[in-house]
């Protein structure tokens, strides 16, 4: 099957799932996705699963890149931060639809490799740093929305929180234990914070503080 088959395919699946932002879809149709994942796993970069990146990370389903992309209810204007750079596909998204992304990685080595890739899509709305997500990016604050690709314990860090305007926000999967974990939207009104459960889902685990070049946890 040529590429261009199977991306009609999976933007079919998509929409079969409840994907019917066509700003959404159009970002997904236009990103390749086979550049953000080793080479090994270029041929299955059109299949609608999670695939392996370095450092035992994961690059995340398309499926859920829409869903949480469709979930943030982005406008141009709007400067978004992402926790977990990852492979960057998540970002390369953002970008196409938002003014400015801003996005935060723990692993110098992905960080560097996504880069590169934002490079050569000539994304350069993108800025993108090597420290610790939980603490969000204090410099650029507030954020329009913000979007968590790993999975913090029981609650959004609160620093994370502080650093949304006021209507803005947040999603972020949270890890409940014996009740797994579960995406879910943060707005911020005027006076609160309030919460709504999305939909089940798996991520790797949001850890404090930078990774060590060795790939060990400071
Ligand atoms: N958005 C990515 C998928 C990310 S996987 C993509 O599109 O490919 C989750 C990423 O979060 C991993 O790369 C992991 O290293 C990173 N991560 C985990 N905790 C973090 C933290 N506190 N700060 C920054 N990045 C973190």
């Amino acid at each position: 099957m040529t590429p261009d088959v199977r991306m009609i395919r999976l933007l079919m699946e998509l929409r079969r799932h409840g994907i019917a932002d066509t700003g959404v879809l159009s970002a997904l149709e236009t990103t390749p996705r086979e550049m953000f994942v080793p080479e090994v796993f270029a041929d299955r970069a059109f299949d609608n699963t999670a695939l392996p990146i370095d450092e035992g990370q994961t690059i995340s389903q398309p499926f859920i890149v829409a869903y949480m992309t469709q979930a943030l209810e982005l406008k141009p204007t709007h400067r978004v931060l992402e926790v977990g750079t990852g492979s960057g596909y998540q970002a390369a998204i953002l970008a196409k639809l938002v003014k400015r992304v801003y996005t935060i990685e723990r692993h110098a080595a992905l960080q560097e490799q996504a880069v590169e890739r934002f490079k050569k899509l000539h994304l350069f709305n993108i800025d993108a740093r090597v420290s610790d997500g939980m603490r969000g990016w204090p410099g650029q604050a507030p954020f329009d929305r913000i979007i968590v690709t790993a999975a913090a314990r029981e609650k959004p860090p609160a620093e994370l929180l502080n650093q949304l305007v006021i209507k803005g926000s947040m999603v972020i999967p949270i890890d409940r234990g014996v009740d797994g974990q579960v995406l879910v939207r943060i707005r911020r009104t005027a006076h609160e914070f309030q919460s709504t459960d999305l939909l089940p889902v798996k991520f790797v685990p949001l850890l404090e503080g930078v990774a060590k070049n060795d790939g060990a946890v400071e």
